[in-house]
């Protein structure tokens, strides 16, 4: 599958240096279209704001419109499985782990009873909705977050530099990063920068119509999974190849 590349668009390394390492959901790094995606999602919202305009939310019942990237295509399947040109991000330097913090939550019993007219005596602590929790935080220690993109290193560039920190419990501290930094690498095979990660492997999901001309690419088998952000969007899953883990 050959890549749409607009003009301007080449191979790019993008470079994330971290505070400590990043917290995330599922075993796979962050996507850099997704970063990208949510960062003009979030200009759009903050210029709404300002125009004192209405500003569409996401809605599960409604298939997302797809934004348009400074990032080249892969064409995919060549219908409706296309993608990004862009991987999910790569720890480099990794600290071997697992690491796993465990955070805990409790429902504020004051709290509750400011909020609610009738509070039964006792809001059980050990079952139902308001019980309290223990969850699993899996970490990435590393010094370095890497992505492989085709895309405009200036536009990409620009998007990027505000974002301080990246994926899950930030508001904690986690996956600070301290900065950024964009590769043009004009020699580097576009396919292979828009697919796997630097050790070779896949680098973010893809329709299988993507590996047919590679030989051995290590994936980690087939799922169903978001192929475009909003990733999580139930529009935007599809039966796709899974990053190597
Ligand atoms: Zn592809």
């Amino acid at each position: 599958m050959t890549l749409q590349i607009a003009a301007g668009m080449v191979p790019l390394l993008v470079r994330a240096k971290m505070a400590a390492g990043v917290a995330h959901a599922v075993p796979w790094g962050i996507s850099l279209d997704g970063l990208l995606a949510s960062e003009i999602r979030g200009n759009t919202k903050a210029a709404a704001r300002m125009a004192g305009t209405d500003y569409e939310p996401y809605s599960p019942d409604t298939v997302p419109e797809d934004l348009d990237l400074p990032l080249a295509r892969c064409p995919g399947d060549g219908a409706e499985g296309w993608h990004w040109a862009a991987t999910f991000a790569y720890p480099e330097d990794a600290v071997p782990g697992p690491h796993v913090q465990y955070w805990s939550a409790r429902p504020d019993q004051q709290a509750l009873d400011q909020m609610s007219a009738e509070l039964p005596a006792l809001v059980s602590e050990r079952q139902g909705r308001y019980r309290s929790r223990v969850m699993p935080l899996p970490l990435t220690v590393c010094r370095h977050l890497v992505w492989r993109a085709v895309g405009d290193p200036a536009a990409v560039a620009e998007l990027l530099a505000p974002i301080v920190s990246i994926g899950k419990k930030r508001s904690a501290g986690h996956g600070h990063v301290l900065s950024w930094e964009i590769t043009e690498q004009p020699d580097a095979d576009p396919w292979e920068f828009a697919h796997l990660h630097p050790d070779g492997s896949l680098g973010r999901t893809a329709p299988t119509a993507c590996l047919n001309a590679a030989d051995d690419v290590r994936t980690g088998g087939e799922g169903q999974m978001g192929l475009r952000p909003p990733y999580m969007h139930p529009a935007c899953r599809a039966q796709v190849m899974l990053p190597a883990t």
